[in-house]
């Protein structure tokens, strides 16, 4: 794991960057804008900037939420939890976001399947994050296909969770890394390379295992299991 001041300069450094964005952005506006308003002909460019000043800002947001996601990690709040309506407000939540991605997703929920002991928060976070980079896989191609099922194990002791994305896939190289904190192949500033991270660390506090099926250009397969009591997860840890 890296250390605690290598975390504290990335973090410092990915806020900064949209941060001192805004400023410039702000600077420009400032400048741009007169007493009586903003001068005929230039109201495009400033609405310009004003929306890159939204982005921005829900970029910085994003990565914020990220680590404290991260910190919060770890210690999950038991109780009766739904994977299957987990699953459906999550996907309602990220909808929108994955339509202007041109990412159709299909589910394939178990009807049957059993309520787990875990935290629903957290496994909305873990559903959230599996799906947001499937469908971000995706992008190079400009159109996708997401698949999200539930199943339980044979005994019904598990649920198992599967995200599939028909996305570019990953070597071998790769994929033994995406579980690093701050490990990201992501354009500077799109991703703080901490959702994985996340997935991984709730999985683990919930006595659960995570798999990943990838190959370059065939798409990846990310496959969470989670025991249905909570106790399991006390015997296994
Ligand atoms: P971030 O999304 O901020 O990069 P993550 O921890 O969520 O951070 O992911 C780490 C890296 O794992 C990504 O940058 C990407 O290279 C790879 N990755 C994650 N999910 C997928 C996926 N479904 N298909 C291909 N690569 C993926």
């Amino acid at each position: 794991l890296a250390s605690l001041g290598q975390l504290s300069a990335s973090v410092a450094h990915e806020i900064n960057n949209p941060l001192s964005g805004v400023l410039n952005l702000s600077m420009l506006m400032q400048r741009i804008l007169k007493d009586d308003g903003v001068p005929k002909g230039r109201e495009a460019e400033f609405r310009r900037y004003l929306d890159q000043v939204v982005a921005e800002t829900a970029r910085t947001g994003r990565i914020v939420s990220d680590l404290l996601a991260f910190s919060r990690r770890g210690s999950p709040v038991r109780s009766e939890a739904d994977l299957n309506a987990i699953v459906g407000r999550t996907l309602s939540l990220v909808s929108h976001k994955l339509k202007l991605m041109n990412v159709e997703v299909e589910c394939a929920l178990d009807a049957a399947l059993p309520h787990v002991e875990a935290d629903s928060s957290q496994l909305q976070q873990v559903v959230m994050n599996l799906v947001l980079n499937a469908g971000e896989a995706t992008r190079k191609k400009g159109t996708g296909q997401v698949r999200v099922s539930t199943r339980a194990t044979a005994l019904k002791k598990e649920v198992v969770l599967e995200v599939r994305d028909d996305g570019e896939g990953m070597p071998p190289e790769l994929k033994e890394r995406i579980f690093e904190p701050f490990f990201t192949t992501k354009d500077e500033g799109k991703g703080v390379g901490l959702g994985l991270a996340v997935v991984y660390g709730i999985v683990q506090a919930h006595g659960g295992d995570i798999e990943v099926e990838s190959a370059p250009g065939e798409g990846t397969l990310f496959r969470v299991t989670l025991p249905v009591r909570g106790e399991a997860a006390a015997a296994k840890a």
